[in-house]
């Protein structure tokens, strides 16, 4: 999202995620359980020596940190709730204490940094209680600067502490982690930063259509300061009050009805409108990224609403829309609605890798998601013929409906033709054809792929180095695909595909071996990239 500069020539200014940072613990929104863990600790004397804030941008984490600095430092300290008048209390707030140190883990990220550090640290604080350290986006430092951070971690002197904050904490050592308490702050609530939003909008004098601050709410996912900064932006070009139109305008945040409409149209298969809202949206200013992120959004709105019911949605959709939105997930039903949002998250990893057809790799997977209802009426009705084929007993029909697969006891399962709790589809199946669970299976389940998905067959067969049956899976060796079989192998609806093979045990396990064989054709590895390699199936 896109960050606002603070205006040099407006003198009293400020943006309003600084204006609005919370600057004691109770004005930390959404984040109660790490406040209360704090405020505890600090009534009880028990100051830790590192702390590890790990959370999503912009939902509190440096902010906290500067609290906790303040809580310390303040002359009526250690407090839970510091003065805000004293000298540590102000200028911890302006940056401007010698004693609490705030770096940069981007910039300051190179052993030297971290030796300077140290050695700061080694005499005693010049007027406050203790010396604080924070160090924001702690995970980009280099792997010898953590190796020194550890040694000073290791015997941190008494007045020391370390605050830590990143939005990735896998990348820590686990050294460094393990000598932390770590706090995880989680993303806002919709409804509280709405809330936010709200009451900055009252204290500012903003006037603003309630649908609106509910969107940008929405549109930020929790996080808190780019919703101020968005704010900020909206209202700097509204005419006199915010509306969903300059959201749009401004924000890229397109109206909840554009994502109806989509959706209605991919229900539809109406491939001409699934277009058309691919152009406008990005003629309004939006990215490809931005268009997933915010379907996706949409997407799972609806499946909660398929799920849970419509009590499921956080905020009050309009009558119309609540309609619409009922309407919409029940003609999608979970499996399609799941299975496209695991088209889409497998779009924002194909957008990183090629950027430049982002267009056509969105508009390719919108397709391919509309056409998808007739793959799955289609699947079903082989599964049933199947079904029935096999001459199953009267349950069959609830072959849908089917029990969990089994949880087969290692040695002893594999020895029985049928496991007890196979689905109807499955046992009827079995019936007909019962081949005992060994290596030699594996053709069979092939062959049975091979009809229903010749495609699917054929790019892993294509592949293929061995295959074997096993108890509760199958444990298929492949070549290195090319880029485009590797996406259709990964596709979760493919591997959903290949799990339903009528006798198949279980998920199947792909392992590609390394490759030996060197590059492949860059012209056709391009096209591939460019156009995911992939064919529709039938
Ligand atoms: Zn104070």
């Amino acid at each position: 999202m896109v960050g606002v500069a603070e205006p040099a020539a407006a003198g009293t200014y400020r943006v309003l995620a600084r204006k609005y940072r919370p600057r004691t613990f109770a004005e930390v929104v959404g984040q109660e359980h790490i406040v209360r863990a704090l405020t505890r600790a600090i009534a009880r004397g028990r100051i830790g020596q590192a702390y590890l804030m790990v959370g999503p941008r912009g939902v509190g984490k440096t902010s906290t940190a500067r609290i906790l600095a303040r809580a310390l430092n303040c002359v009526q300290g250690p407090t839970a709730e510091p003065c805000l008048e004293c000298e540590p209390c102000l200028e911890i707030e302006s940056g401007a204490d010698v004693d609490v140190i705030e770096i940069d883990g981007a910039s300051h990220n190179s052993v030297d940094d971290v030796r300077q550090l140290r050695d700061t640290l080694a005499t005693r604080p010049l007027r406050d209680r203790y010396k604080v350290v924070i160090v924001d986006e702690v995970q980009r430092l280099s792997g010898s600067a953590f190796d020194a951070l550890l040694k000073t971690l290791e015997e941190p002197p008494s007045h020391a502490v370390f605050q830590f904050a990143t939005t990735d904490p896998h990348k820590i050592p686990e050294t460094i982690v393990s000598r932390c308490q770590v706090f995880e702050f989680r993303r806002l609530r919709e409804e509280d930063v709405r809330l936010k939003l709200v009451e900055i909008c009252e204290r500012e004098g903003i006037a603003a259509d309630e649908a609106a601050l509910a969107a940008l709410a929405r549109g930020c996912r929790g996080g808190l300061r780019d919703a101020e900064s968005m704010l900020d932006q909206v209202a700097a070009v509204a005419e006199d009050r915010i509306t969903l139109d300059d959201l749009e305008l401004v924000a890229g945040l397109a109206r909840p009805e554009r994502w109806l409409d989509l959706f209605e149209a991919v229900a539809e298969d109406r491939g001409d409108d699934v277009l058309r809202a691919v152009a406008g949206f990005l003629e309004r200013g939006g990215t490809e990224r931005d268009f997933v992120e915010q379907a996706a959004d949409a997407l799972r709105d609806l499946l909660h609403v398929a799920l849970l019911g419509e009590d499921a949605l956080g905020v009050e959709p309009a009558p119309e829309r609540r309609e619409r939105m009922r309407a919409l997930a029940k003609a999608f039903g979970r499996d399609r609605l799941e299975a496209i949002l695991g088209m889409l998250f497998e779009l924002e990893g194909r957008l990183q890798r090629s950027p430049l057809a982002a267009r056509a790799l969105l508009e390719w997977t919108l397709l391919r998601a509309a056409r998808l209802g007739r793959l799955l009426d289609l699947a079903e009705l082989a599964e049933r013929l199947a079904a029935a084929d096999a001459g199953a007993p009267g349950g069959t029909a609830a072959a849908t409906s089917a029990a969990p697969p089994p949880v087969a006891a290692p040695a002893s399962a594999a020895a029985a033709p049928a496991a007890p709790a196979a689905p109807d589809a499955e046992r009827s199946s079995r019936t007909t054809e019962p081949v005992p669970a060994a290596a030699s299976d594996f053709a069979s389940l092939l062959a049975r792929l091979r009809e229903r998905r010749p495609t699917l067959a054929e790019c892993l067969e294509r592949n293929l180095l061995t295959g074997r049956v096993e108890s509760d899976r199958v444990v298929v060796e492949l070549r290195p695909p090319s880029e485009g079989d590797r996406a259709m192998l990964e596709d979760p609806v493919e591997r959903g595909a290949l799990e339903r093979v009528p006798g198949s045990p279980g998920p199947w396990e792909l392992c590609f071996l390394e490759d030996s064989s060197g590059p492949p054709d860059p012209v056709v590895q391009s096209l591939l990239d460019t156009f995911g390699g992939q064919e529709e199936s039938p």
